[in-house]
């Protein structure tokens, strides 16, 4: 990976200057999709004390979506906007028509399972490896800025999985591991088809673990999510820059 505007070569840098005013627009704006993970007759994980994670996930996207909107540097494209079933394959083809060299898809989630009750905690992020070569270059990028907003920001990161890169590379199965050089957790992964055959750069974003009823509380409020939403609207503004 060469080192880009998230490499360890230049590390993420809050910029004081208002937001989108210096965005170049010559090129078009970017395009994100935004894809609010399962929905309808899919829940998603379920805990006794959270919000169904269909339902977090739509919250979450569409205070992104809010945000991206009234920046209006932004189009913003939406696989689900309300609590409907929509496949894997459905998701990642409405991205993959979506035309443009700046078009990136982002998934949001939340994270479940793998240790029992609150043993684990923090974000995710995760690209796939084996996405094509141009593509999954760029997305590990992407996921590299969303590592950063997200810690920059203040969200912790995943806790309870150690395993370095290359290791986990060499695994056949879904597999977690971590990349010093992004400062957050990141994932490759054969089994996620919105990821896999998507053409744009893509990543899944965890924002929670729904198993840690801590973090639950922490999380499932407006404050949080608005938080969460303008760390990955930071993240898409990094990669853009
Ligand atoms: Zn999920």
């Amino acid at each position: 990976m060469s080192a880009g505007a998230c490499g360890a070569s230049a590390p993420y840098r809050p910029d004081p200057r208002p937001l989108l005013s210096d965005y170049p627009s010559r090129f078009g704006r970017p395009r994100i999709v935004l894809d609010a993970g399962h929905g309808g007759s899919q829940s998603g994980a379920v805990r006794s004390w959270s919000a169904a994670e269909k339902d977090i996930n739509l919250r979450v996207t569409l205070a992104l979506a809010d945000r991206l909107w009234a920046a209006g540097a932004w189009e913003v494209v939406l696989t689900r906007a309300t609590d409907r079933t929509r496949s894997i394959g459905a998701r990642y083809r409405q991205s993959n028509r979506t035309p443009g060299r700046k078009t990136a898809f982002v998934s949001i989630h939340a994270n479940a399972g793998g240790g029992g009750e609150g043993v684990r905690r923090g974000t995710m992020v995760i690209w796939s490896s084996h996405q094509r070569p141009g593509a999954r270059k760029r997305s590990e990028r992407l996921a590299a800025c969303v590592g950063a907003a997200l810690r920059e920001t203040g969200f912790p990161r995943l806790t309870g999985e150690r395993m370095p890169i290359k290791k986990a590379r060499r695994q056949k199965r879904h597999y977690v591991a971590t990349d010093p050089r992004f400062g957050c957790f990141a994932t490759a992964t054969r089994r996620l088809g919105v990821l896999d055959h998507n053409r744009h750069p893509a990543v899944l974003v965890e924002s929670h673990f729904l198993d840690n009823k801590a973090a639950v509380a922490a999380f499932q409020n407006d404050a949080a999510i608005g938080r969460f939403a303008r760390a990955l609207e930071v993240a898409l503004m990094s990669f853009y820059a």
